[in-house]
């Protein structure tokens, strides 16, 4: 199947600018989730449906390229232009000598503030040696130790809460020798194997594996907290199986999460799934289960070039995601479709090399999409959708003499599910205990422990939200 990555898309998108600024891909073009193994699938009686996560659509903001102080635009620039001088559309021929170098940390303040202020969760990744100018768990020329330490700081005390870190492998720029910590050397044709090109096309899954794991290993000694990671552009294009094995393999091992998920690909066809992929599922009746979970963008960069040299035009921008009726957009249209609605955009991007033009997009975004469906939708962080659908997926349901019995592998909060209804009440049992579910005004009620008739009352079916816990669980009507 075809592949399709992110700077491809973003290439795509910008040569278009001129005519329509937000192209799709042609429609035809085959869902650029990969088709890689799945792994075990359990029972599911299909009388009970898994909706979404306290009846809400989950809406999360993925940030690309973000690292310490380091303007990855201007330091990635030179690099990609000498790795592929003959790269179309002038992608690398842009004044990025007159570029700051920093993205300073008032701008990470700024931007965390309002994100707070705004209920908005997300990824921000940490490239652990951007674009090769220092290492953030040792050093960073050209900027001092208590510099490096302010900057860590900052995101640990305001960004954490509300982002999930992911290192952006190595370098984002040339291919690290994991024994040496130097870059590879030039290749005989003069070419250089770089993190987004394809290194990944002749290793094993090990190989792979090994180099995931280094970039963790290298957020793990910053001591931040990271259950998943983001590819570089078209990191692991070649080798699509390898990638979600051996980023399993590399995230338990590193760190030990129980769910592991990762983000690379970008979905934007609304004729395809925005859900998440639950991938290389294996043990999942046992006490030991394990999965990855690939959760896509449902949109490209919609700030505009990742590189922050042309940011989008704001009102324009703002429209085609969330129209001023809330009634079109990308991504109205998939909230209404009730997929997750996961945006991105490239931290230098964001920045726009100090102009705020992108920035004010997305505030005027987050402003409409909270505005329009502040109800029906849920910011999530990505640890907590790749749990939800690591349990939507591999749950047991079964459904006997009117009881729905659950075998949960992992447990996970808000869990929400529509279940046919027998009695005007419902009990919930999970560890031993019973409990009464209490029926709530409305879906927009819903909250854990509660429960509301589904459509009409001829229906017969309810909808149930609460925390699922990890091992049997039953709902049986009283
Ligand atoms: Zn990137």
């Amino acid at each position: 199947m075809p592949s399709f990555d992110r700077r491809q898309f973003l290439a795509l998108t910008s040569s278009a600018a001129a005519g329509s600024l937000y192209v799709t891909g042609p429609s035809a073009q085959a869902s650029p989730m990969p088709e890689v193994d799945l792994g075990e699938r359990p029972q599911q009686d299909p009388k009970v449906v898994v909706l979404n996560p306290h009846g809400r659509v989950p809406v999360s903001f993925i940030i690309d390229d973000s690292t310490c102080l380091v303007n990855m635009g201007y330091f990635c620039l030179p690099q990609f232009k000498e790795a592929w001088p003959n790269r179309k559309n002038g992608a690398y021929d842009k004044p990025w000598k007159t570029w700051p170098r920093e993205i300073p940390d008032s701008f990470v303040r700024e931007f965390g503030e309002f994100c707070n202020e705004h209920g908005v969760k997300g990824k921000y990744s940490i490239v652990p040696y951007p674009a090769c100018v220092g290492w953030l768990d040792r050093s960073l020329p050209g900027w001092s130790r208590r510099d490096l330490r302010a900057s860590l700081d900052l995101v640990r005390k305001l960004m954490l809460p509300n982002w999930d870190i992911h290192p952006e492998m190595i370098s984002h720029t040339r291919v690290i020798d994991i024994k040496s910590g130097r870059p590879l050397p030039q290749n005989a044709d003069g070419s250089y194997w770089m993190e987004n090109g394809g290194w990944c096309a002749s290793r094993s899954r090990d190989e792979i594996a090994n180099y995931i794991a280094y970039a963790l290993q290298l957020i793990k000694n910053l001591d931040l907290p990271c259950e998943g990671f983001t590819t570089p552009g078209g990191f692991g294009n070649p080798a699509k199986q390898h990638l979600s094995k051996g980023g399993l393999q590399a995230i338990r091992s590193v760190l030990g999460a129980e769910v592991p998920h990762y983000f690379k690909y970008v979905v934007t066809n609304i004729a395809h799934s925005t859900q998440p992929q639950v991938e290389a599922a294996r043990g999942i009746s046992g006490d030991a289960a394990e999965c990855i979970v690939n959760i896509p963008s449902c949109t490209g960069d919609y700030l505009g070039t990742w590189d922050g040299a042309s940011p989008n035009p704001t009102a324009e921008t703002v429209e085609a995601h969330v129209s001023a009726d809330f009634q079109s957009g990308r991504l109205v249209d998939v909230i209404r479709k009730g997929e997750p609605a996961c945006f991105l955009t490239h931290w230098p991007g964001m920045y726009a090399n100090g102009t705020g033009i992108a920035f004010n997009t997305f505030k005027e975004t987050v402003k409409r999409l909270n505005a329009g469906f502040k109800d029906r939708i849920r910011w999530m962080k990505l640890t907590e959708i790749a749990r939800y659908w690591a349990a939507k997926e591999l749950t047991e349901i079964t459904l006997r003499d009117d009881i729905v019995h659950l075998g949960a592998p992992f447990a996970t909060k808000g869990f929400t599910i529509e279940i046919p209804r027998t009695r005007p009440a419902l009990t919930l049992r999970q560890s031993g205990t019973a409990h009464r579910l209490t029926r709530a005004e409305s879906v927009r009620e819903l909250r854990p422990g509660t429960w509301v008739p589904s459509g009409d009352a001829e229906a017969k079916r309810a909808i149930v939200c609460f925390d699922l816990e990890k091992g049997e669980t039953t709902i049986a009507p009283t």
